[in-house]
């Protein structure tokens, strides 16, 4: 640690700001920089490397090696020992630098005469932006001391490079942000979108890194600390709801607020000569090295933690709130870590698209991106820190990859992708009134899925004929209170009328799981997907479950009323459900209330044990729903939130098949309509080979009616039908490739 009082570091750092003070361009201040840092630490060279692009370091600016080599030296990531500090992220400091692994030697810069080398990366927030090297004659390791000044005047280096210090005439330089990236993440939604970086969670700008005044530093980051912690305990007590999980973070939170080593790394950081925001961010940036740089979940988990609590004290020592005033620009793609279900139904559906660092496909925040067919990408790792608002941004959902600010050729080719997409869309919106009628003259139902009453006006323009799943959970997510069963009546009222006389299958709620209301107790449950849920729940507390089937059954005043039951595993659930349901229409009936004209009460099939069920079941229920997500997940026990395992199999695989034609052949015995409203059925490949298996009908995202309405009348099921036995007679274990080559022919 160097010496509080009077370090070298502070010195340098002292003389640094003298020289950036002055309004001279960008080049002359990078040599000005590498000049004085040469003299300072005695040392015969200094240069700084940046990045050209994001895999080309440039030499821009020495002091010591040939002058004609800046700009002209350049090398790869990883390659030389430049080239492995920026990779790494790590410092080499090496007295006998050509014996180092990983040397190489650039004739150009006349490096020969110098023995030893030091480079440090300079980074911010984990990113790296280029590295700065210090080399000397004799064969001597830097000390400690050093090298930790060396750090310090790094992250300097990298504030001054974000804010584009070293940009201007002659200086060949482009400021960072300016690079076209590209970031591969999961695909959560598909759809392509053209559109502006909107930042959910602008980052806070520092922009004085250095200080004369240590004390006066010193005292500023230890009231934001003391705010910090008061703000973390008031969180923690005051929040009656939380989770565990949340009560975890949280405690974790508090753990670093209170943490000496934090707040003793800070604090020598301001005596270096750095702000008490520098100090912050340069903590921040090298606990986002180490995340980056792997170790166990539980310590990447910590780490995660320390950074959201550095962007707290972030925004209380520079007073930079969320709400920056940006304005949201023209077809707006949102960024951001991670949001909530809440916070994206208040941007609302101007949205374009989304990229997230984090999230899940389950998360409620995928779950109303989905019910928008806004296209959504999770786990883009490093787009919060690459992005900044207002930067173009292309959303290709299908491929699960963003492009910022992109070149022209990938900007054209995926413009070129939207025109197609636009053709295709006319060409379904010209069948959109036509019925889904086969060539062999089968028509099969196309309905839509929905959960929010902004989703209805998708139902005229896409041409389902009614919605074929409703989940009504969506309702009870996004508040923060259980809902009344006036208010419920009311949105169920509002649904049908939007509905103009199409029929709406309404699910109860299927909360549980992945969906946890926010007021409602959290279960620690080691197995949510199979625990407590759906029905399960409805039956365990019946009040809520006869208050839904009530606010159902009044929103119908009269009319015609279907109602489903999600996630029955056995007979005697159905028909304790429908008893409940009986129940209410007793009660309502006893007050005089009207009685629905029509009532349809039907079951999703979402456990492979249904299919199985007495033949009683299939003759009671009046109609089918086969939950195809949640019976895919039980039947290859491969979770459908774990991107590991969520592709491994097939649906079209012969085993799938044989279990979907059992159900389709229990239910043609009983005479029982059957319905598939998983995510499969909205995907053409699957639609068809469902509908040549015998489903009636197929509820999906609206957007994928067309599509499938558009092949389902090309084709002949019977043709079908016989293109899957024959792959499966001839061993295969799957009819996708048999089926899309058949398609292909019929497009
Ligand atoms: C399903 O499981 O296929 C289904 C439609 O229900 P959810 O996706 O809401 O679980
Ligand atoms: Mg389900």
């Amino acid at each position: 640690m160097p010496d509080p009082i009077e370090s070298e570091s502070r010195k340098l750092l002292g003389r640094l700001r003298q020289a950036m003070a002055g309004d001279s361009a960008g080049q002359e201040r990078l040599d000005k920089i590498v000049g004085l840092i040469a003299s300072s630490m005695q040392t015969e060279v200094c240069s700084i490397y940046l990045f050209r692009d994001a895999d080309t370091l440039e030499l821009c600016a020495t002091e010591g090696l040939a002058e004609e080599s800046v700009h002209k030296t350049r090398m790869r990531l990883g390659e030389g020992l430049v080239g492995r500090v920026a990779r790494t992220r790590r410092v080499i400091n090496a007295a006998d630098a050509p014996s180092a692994r990983g040397f190489r030697y650039m004739p150009e810069t006349g490096e020969e005469r110098y023995s030893s080398f030091c480079g440090v990366p300079i980074q911010r927030l984990g990113d790296a932006l280029g590295v700065l090297v210090v080399q000397s004659r004799d064969a001597r390791e830097y000390s400690a001391d050093e090298v930790y000044a060396l750090e310090v005047v790094a992250m300097v280096l990298a504030e001054m490079t974000e804010l584009g210090a070293f940009v201007g005439e002659g200086a060949a330089l482009s400021a960072r942000h300016q690079h076209p990236v590209m970031f591969r993440g999961t695909i959560a939604q598909e759809g392509a979108a053209e559109g502006r970086v909107f930042l959910h969670d602008p980052r806070v700008v520092v922009t004085n890194p250095i200080s004369d005044d240590p004390a006066h530093e010193m005292e500023r980051l230890r009231t934001a600390v003391e705010e910090l912690r008061t703000s973390v305990d008031a969180l923690l007590s005051g929040n009656r709801s939380m989770t565990n999980e949340q009560v975890e973070i949280f405690e974790a939170y508090r753990m670093f607020a209170n943490s000496r080593s934090w707040m003793r790394r800070m604090e020598a950081d301001i005596d270096t000569g750095l702000t008490a925001e520098a100090a912050v961010e340069k903590e921040q940036s090298l606990a986002r090295t180490r995340l980056t740089q792997g170790g166990d979940t539980y310590m990447r988990e910590r780490l995660n933690d320390l950074d959201d609590l550095s962007n707290r004290l972030l925004r209380i020592l520079t007073g930079q709130g969320r709400d920056t005033g940006a304005e949201m620009p023209e077809n707006p793609i949102l960024i951001a870590r991670t949001i909530g279900p809440g916070e994206l139904l208040d941007y609302g559906k101007k949205l374009r698209g989304i990229v997230l660092e984090d999230g899940s496909v389950g998360s409620h925040a995928t779950v109303v991106a989905r019910a928008w067919a806004i296209p959504l990408i999770i786990n883009a790792k490093g787009i919060t820190t690459e992005a900044l608002n207002g930067d173009a941004i292309l959303v290709d959902g299908d491929q699960g990859v963003a492009h910022l600010r992109p070149d022209e050729a990938v900007q054209s080719a995926f413009r070129d992708k939207l025109a197609m997409q636009t053709r295709a869309q006319e060409r379904y919106a010209s069948i959109r009134d036509e019925p889904a009628t086969t060539l062999c003259g089968t028509t099969i139902g196309l309905y839509m899925n929905a959960g929010l009453l902004a989703d209805l006006p998708s139902l005229e323009n896409s041409g389902a004929l009614g919605v074929g799943l409703f989940r009504t959970e969506l309702q009870f997510l996004i508040r923060s209170q259980m809902p009344k069963r006036s208010e419920l009546s009311a949105l169920y009222r509002r649904v049908m009328d939007a509905s103009a006389g199409k029929p709406v299958a309404f699910r109860t709620l299927d909360i549980g799981s992945d969906k946890v209301l926010p007021y409602m107790k959290p279960n620690d449950e080691p197995n949510p997907a199979m625990g407590w849920r759906a029905i399960r729940v409805g039956l365990d507390k019946p009040g809520i479950l006869r208050m839904q089937l009530q606010a159902l059954v009044r929103a119908a005043s009269g009319g015609p009323l279907t109602v489903m039951f999600p996630f029955i595993t056995l007979l005697s659930e159905y028909r304790a459900a429908r008893a409940e349901l009986d129940k209410v229409l007793a009660r309502e009936r006893r007050l005089g209330n009207p009685l629905p004209a029509s009532l349809s009460v039907g079951a999703m099939l979402e456990t492979p044990s249904l299919a199985f069920a007495p033949d009683a079941f299939f003759e009671e229920v009046d109609f089918i729903s086969v939950g195809g997500n949640d019976l895919k997940q039980f039947f290859y026990a491969a979770d459908r939130e774990n991107e590991r395992v969520r592709r491994r199999y097939d649906t079209l695989n012969h085993s799938f098949l044989s279990l979907i034609e059992l159900i389709v052949s229990r239910c043609r015995a009983a005479g029982t309509p059957i319905s598939f409203c998983g995510e499969d059925a909205g995907r053409p490949i699957e639609a068809i080979c469902f509908a040549a298996c015998g489903f009636d009908s197929l509820s999906m995202r609206p957007t994928s009616v067309g599509p499938v309405k558009h092949l389902l009348r090309r084709v002949h099921l019977g043709e079908v039908r016989d293109v899957m036995a024959q792959a499966r007679h001839s061993g295969e274990l799957t009819v996708r490739e048999a089926v899309s080559a058949y398609l292909k022919g019929h497009m």
